[in-house]
Order: structure tokens, then C-alpha cells, then sequence
């Protein structure tokens, strides 16, 4: 039976109504058998059909109907990828990227890398006149740009995920919308897993004369069209708990273990909110399986989150065998992203980690934040994936009714803008408070990220990228305030040591998790703890590392993760190379850590802090918005409490916490950025 098209020529929108299930029954099926049970499959013609015709298509679907896997084989199918063109399909997170590229390359039976490729910063594993299938995260897409401004090599580009709202789609999708009015040949294809497809469909709307004009050629509409995709997800039961819960990680170890003894089998996926409460989870019903002996055995525990190591993140995915129970302990990163089968039990925490900022007081932090009324349903609805199924929520009905809010706020609305303002600038997009946004920042984060960009003497008076340094940090693939660092060690010469901190930076921990011994970490910290702070810690690793002849025994005798020391290695190789194509010196200071530190200060003046006189709990203000921060017990300068410090970020529990961070005399704040500081001087030069 074919779906049933109506056609709503008013609004442009097209409904495909579900044909009756042709599931084809239990047992073994082929891998082709498998693709076709997938609720997208009934819907490849009219994909195809509408992406003929249409400019832009917006695909909604339930998580797991096939859309991030499929969609791209069917465009690769109907020769959209012919003549060298190649399909792109975006993802807001590099371990979907990479988890959703090799599930299709097994699926067409090729090797990673060939016709089906994927890219992340820092690591690109396509090739040029091969790659037809190109997974990506949409910020190196953005990257992309800076090179190809209308993307010539691209026949479709799917924004994948878009009803996350990450800045960087929320980016794209401004600029995508300029690209195809240069290039109306071009295909996008927007696909979400919630019904948010009303206002990407306004948001794409073209004029009325435009249409008119259309009206003479014979290209595709320019007119969005939004195709539902019908799931076929199963019932699933909801439960809550009576009373509020005041530990979520114990509460969903205590849910785990009464699932696995009183339910049916059936794996259990928890959503808690990062790495550190995983760990903590994983580790604590690690131990309480052990303490009950046989009864509990039979039940597999793994963590999935990103920066995991390519074979632990294999594991969650691979069957799980006869007479045994898979409990996977996650970031949101399986909420939507990535789809496990044989679900049956969620345990939802209601918490995931969430980018704040406040530009009053410039303060962006990750916060362990209440999830929306939609992520709570999409999280339940992931236990339905293969029969009907259980959600057990660690907070109360009232609280879900009465206090949840019913959607996510966009990411670009509640971040720092400054790495969005000078990716913008550099692609020649000068007005960026007139920019065609899917949802407008606020115009006070807009006015602070231009503060701070003219402070780094990236833009000038003009607010245009100053030459060379506006275009050279720019091009380094980071964080604003870490290029400029960079750029600053050049003059200082110091840059081998700060490329290598920058490398070690950008990922997430060069330290292994604790392994249930806290306390032989922090002693093992010791040895290489500089008085400096961490950044000078993390050179000391890194030389130890090397001088071990990169040995994996070394690494863990010493606590530290040896896939992050192999990744710093390949990211300093890059970011080398980089900085040798835009005409930095190479250089080693040969110890001197005074020329680091300075480095570290021309980049992160905006993060000074000032320890406050007479603190005798090492409270700290920001010297910018006078808020009180604390230094992270993980730091070495936990109580050492130097006077005056820089900190690379923030995470927030019951304070405000800084991670990684460096003591400075505060005379090279207003060496470094005077402009920033003429004005507020800081509390401390008053005693
Ligand atoms: P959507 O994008 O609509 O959420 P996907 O295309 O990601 O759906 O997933 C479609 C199907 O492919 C799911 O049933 C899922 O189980 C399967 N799948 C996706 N990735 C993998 C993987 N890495 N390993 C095994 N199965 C996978
Ligand atoms: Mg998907």
C-alpha cells in the first residue's frame, strides 16, 4: 500500500499518513531486512520525491525511525552524490558523528573512511573524489565555510537534530538560508525528532515576490515542506516517586537494582548528566552487585558519554547476550542522538548538564540543570523501541505537571557569543545583530562578545577583523581566547608549550577516573604539581609522557588516561601545523614559565579572579563582575590560594567552581588588555 499524500498547498505542508505495519516477523533478519523494517522506509519515495522538488525539507521523526542512517543512503541511491558531489549530514555531537558514520558504512558494506566518511575537529577521516557520505558536527561545517563560502562540493547538506537548537545549527541554519539564495541548487534537508518543525518552516519561508518570480524558472520550490514520519513506538508505562529524591545518583542505582530484580528482562538505559556522575553511578552499582553476591549477576554496566574510547563505546551498542541485562548509564547524548536496542527501562535523573551564561556578570558556566517537559518525554519514549516498555522519573508527577518547562531554551541564547561573533566576522558578515537568526541572542551577550573580541585586538574600532590578528585567530580551529593565546606565544616564545597546554585543553581530562582511589590520585597529582597552577602541571605530564617513550605502563602508574595523551599528541600535530600556516614561530621557552603564564594572561585576561582579603575559605571575585568563585579541588592551587588567578572555566554545583587554573601578577592583566581594565580597576589596587 502506498502512503496517502495530502497535500496543503495553503501552508505548503505535505502529510504522509503510515501505511498498516509490513513488519515482517521475529528471527533473523539480513541486514537489508533490517533497514527495511525501519518506519523511514516507507517514506524513501516520497523523501526523494520532495527533495527533487523542494529546496528545503523538513523531516520529523520519532528517534530510531532511521532518519540519521538512512536518509543519506537513499540520497547517495537516487544519485545525489554522482558526478563527485557529496552529501553532507550534520550532528550537533562528535560521538554521533562518529557512532552513526561507522553504523553506515557497515550497513553499505564499505570501509570508514571511503564512501562513507566523517569529520570532527580534529580528526578527518574522508577522502577527496571518494567520500560521497560525509557525517560531520555543524561546527566544522561552519569551519568549512571559511574556505568554500557556498559550499560548492555539497549536493544536500542534512542538519541533523535541529530540534536541539546547539548554537552552531542555530549558525548554520542563518547562513545555510543565505547560501541557497546564491545556490538554489542546493538541497537541505532538516530533520528533527520533535514537532519544533512549525518555525524552522517559517523560518525558511520566502517572500511572496520571490515565489512569484520562482514562478518563471524551473528549479525546485523554495517553499519549505515538512514530511512527518510515522513511529511505530511502543506504549510506555510512567512512574514517579512519591517524594522528591535529594541524591539522583543513588536513587537511580536503588531503581536499576529493583528493576533488574523484580522486571522482566530487558535493558535499562539511565540518563544522568555527565562524567563525573556516571563514573560515580557506574562505580557505585558496580559495587553493590559485588556486595550481593550471584543475586545480581547477569547484569552488564557501561557508560556512554563523550571522550569515552572508541571499543568502550562499541560495547553499548553490541547485542546484548541470552540471559543477560545491559544497563547503560548516559549523558543526554542518547536521548535523541543514538539509538540503543533492546531498551525496555529508563531511569530519567530530570538533570542534564547545560551551558548557562549570564552576561551581567559575563559568566558562562556548565550547570546541572532541569531538563523540559520534551526531553522528559523524548527519554521515556526510548524505552518503546521494542516492545512496550517502563520510565521511572526520579522526580515528582506535581513537580513534572506544575514546574518543568515545556521546552528547552536555544543554546545561542543562553552562551557566550564570543566564538559565534568572530566565526560570523571572518565569513564577511558584518551586521550581526540584523543576522537572519533561527532565534535572536540578546543584544547585551552580543555587546560583551564584541567587548571582549576588541579587547583580544581581534576586531578594531570598526568591529571588523583587524589584520593580521583578527584573521589569524580566526583561523586557529579553537576557542578565541585560546587562539589568541596561541598567537601570543609567539611573540613571547613560548608557543611548543602553549600549543601542547591548548591541545591538553581541548579535551577533557588527561586523568583517568579516580578507579575507587581518590586519594592515590591526588597523591600522584603531586608529582608533577607546579606551584604555577595546572596549565604548568599539564606541561610537566606531557614531558614525563615523552620521556617515557609514550608508554601506556607509565600512564598507568600515574593515573593518567593514555587514549587522551595519544589524542594530545594528534591535536598538537594539527594545531602545529596550523600555526605554521599562518605564520607563527615555533618556538620553546626551555623552562622559563614566566613567558607561559603571560601567554596564558594575553589570552584569559577576562577570566582574573582576586582572592578577597581576609578569605580564609578561598573566596575568590571576578575582578570583571565581582561574582564569588571557588577553585576546583581537583586544581593544584586548591588551597594554595594564590592572590591573583586566571581560570579556563567554570562548573557550577553548589558554587561556582574554577577549572584549571594559573596564578598571575595582576600587573600583566592591564599590559594585556588595558583597554578591558582602564576602567574597573581592579579591588586589590585600592590596598
Ligand atoms: P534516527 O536518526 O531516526 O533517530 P537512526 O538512523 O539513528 O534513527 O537509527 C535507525 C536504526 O539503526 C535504529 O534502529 C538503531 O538501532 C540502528 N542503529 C543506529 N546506529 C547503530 C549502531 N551504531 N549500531 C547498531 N545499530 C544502530
Ligand atoms: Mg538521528
Amino acid at each position: 500500500e502506498k502512503p496517502r499524500l495530502l497535500d496543503d498547498e495553503e501552508g505548503g505542508v505535505l502529510f504522509f499518513g503510515a501505511s498498516p505495519s509490513t513488519s515482517s516477523g521475529y528471527g533473523y533478519s539480513s541486514m537489508e531486512r533490517q533497514k527495511q523494517r525501519l518506519p523511514v522506509y516507507k517514506y524513501r519515495t516520497p523523501i526523494l520525491y520532495l527533495v527533487e522538488t523542494h529546496a528545503t525539507t523538513i523531516i520529523v521523526g520519532e528517534t530510531g525511525s532511521g532518519k540519521t542512517t538512512q536518509i543519506p543512503q537513499y540520497l547517495k541511491e537516487a544519485g545525489w552524490a554522482d558526478g563527485g558531489r557529496v552529501i553532507a549530514c550534520t550532528q550537533p555531537r562528535r560521538l554521533a558523528v562518529q557512532a552513526v558514520s561507522s553504523r553506515v558504512a557497515e550497513e553499505m558494506g564499505v570501509k570508514l573512511g571511503e564512501e562513507v566518511g566523517y569529520t570532527i575537529r580534529f580528526e578527518d577521516l574522508t577522502k577527496n573524489g571518494v567520500t560521497m557520505i560525509k557525517f560531520l558536527t555543524d561546527g566544522v561545517l561552519l569551519r568549512e565555510m571559511m574556505d568554500d563560502p557556498l559550499l560548492t562540493k555539497y549536493s544536500v547538506i542534512m542538519v541533523d537534530e535541529a530540534h536541539e537548537r546547539s548554537i552552531s545549527t542555530d549558525i548554520l541554519l542563518g547562513l545555510l538560508k543565505k547560501i541557497q539564495r546564491r545556490r538554489p541548487e542546493l538541497r537541505l534537508i532538516i530533520s528533527s525528532a520533535t514537532i519544533e518543525a512549525k518555525s524552522m518552516s517559517s523560518f525558511f519561508q520566502t517572500s511572496k515576490r520571490r515565489r512569484e518570480m520562482e514562478g518563471k524558472n524551473l528549479g525546485p520550490r523554495m517553499d519549505p515542506v515538512i514530511l512527518s514520519v510515522e513511529g511505530r513506538g511502543f506504549n510506555v508505562q510512567i512512574h514517579y516517586v512519591e517524594e522528591p529524591v535529594s541524591n539522583y545518583i543513588q536513587s537511580a542505582v536503588s531503581t536499576v537494582l529493583l528493576v533488574h530484580d523484580q522486571e522482566p528482562m530487558g535493558d535499562i538505559l539511565v540518563f544522568l548528566t555527565g562524567q563525573d556522575d556516571i563514573d560515580a553511578a557506574v562505580q557505585l552499582l558496580t559495587e553493590e552487585v559485588q556486595n550481593r553476591g550471584k543475586s545480581s549477576s547477569g547484569l552488564t554496566i557501561l557508560p556512554l558519554y563523550s571522550g569515552l574510547p572508541r571499543a568502550e563505546q562499541e560495547l553499548v551498542f553490541a547485542p546484548t547476550p541470552r540471559g543477560k541485562r545491559k544497563v547503560v548509564i548516559s549523558t543526554n547524548i542518547a536521548e535523541t542522538s543514538l539509538t540503543l536496542e533492546g531498551i525496555v527501562y529508563v531511569v530519567d535523573s530530570g538533570f542534564s548538564k547545560q551551558r548557562f551564561y549570564n552576561p551581567i556578570s559575563d559568566i558562562e558556566n556548565l550547570v546541572v540543570a532541569p531538563i523540559s517537559k520534551a526531553s522528559a518525554r523524548q527519554r521515556a519514549g526510548r524505552a518503546g523501541r521494542v516492545r512496550p516498555g517502563k520510565c521511572y522519573r526520579l522526580y515528582t508527577e506535581e513537580y513534572f505537571v506544575n514546574e518543568m518547562s515545556a521546552e528547552g531554551i536555544p543554546e545561542i541564547q543562553r552562551s557566550n557569543l564570543v566564538s559565534c561573533v568572530i566565526q560570523l566576522k571572518a565569513l564577511g558578515i558584518d551586521n550581526i545583530l540584523g543576522f537572519d537568526w533561527p532565534a535572536s541572542p540578546s543584544p547585551e551577550a552580543m555587546v560583551r562578545a564584541l567587548e571582549v573580541l576588541y579587547s583580544l585586538g581581534v576586531l578594531d574600532d570598526d568591529a571588523k577583523l583587524t589584520s593580521p590578528a583578527g584573521f589569524q585567530v580566526a583561523e586557529i580551529p579553537l576557542d578565541p581566547m585560546i587562539a589568541k593565546m596561541i598567537l601570543s606565544s609567539s611573540q613571547l616564545g613560548c608557543s611548543e608549550e602553549i600549543i601542547t597546554i591548548a591541545a591538553i585543553l581541548s579535551i577533557q581530562s588527561i586523568w583517568v577516573s579516580s578507579r575507587g582511589a581518590q586519594k592515590e590520585l591526588d597523591e600522584v597529582k603531586l608529582r608533577f604539581a607546579a606551584s604555577e597552577g595546572d596549565h604548568v602541571t599539564f606541561l610537566n605530564v606531557y614531558k614525563g609522557f615523552l620521556q617515557s617513550g609514550k608508554s601506556s605502563q607509565w600512564c598507568y602508574k600515574n593515573f593518567v588516561n593514555y587514549h587522551a595523551m595519544k589524542k594530545v599528541l594528534e591535536i598538537r600535530e594539527q594545531l602545529r601545523r596550523t600555526a605554521q600556516r599562518i605564520g607563527i614561530v615555533l618556538k620553546s621557552c626551555e623552562g622559563d614559565m614566566l613567558v607561559v603564564r603571560k601567554a596564558i594572561t594575553a589570552g584569559f585576561f577576562a577570566n582574573a579572579c582576586h582572592l578577597e582579603a581576609y578569605s580564609h575559605n578561598g573566596k575568590y571575585k571576578t575582578i570583571r563582575g565581582s561574582q564569588e568563585v571557588y577553585i576546583h579541588p581537583s586544581s593544584v592551587l586548591f588551597r594554595v590560594n594564590p592572590k591573583w588567578v586566571i581560570y579556563h572555566s567554570l562548573v557550577s554545583t553548589d558554587k561556582q567552581y574554577m577549572r584549571n587554573v594559573i596564578s598571575i601578577d595582576p600587573s600583566w592583566l592591564t599590559e594585556a588588555a588595558p583597554h578591558f581594565y582602564q576602567h574597573q580597576r581592579p579591588p586589590s589596587m585600592l590596598h
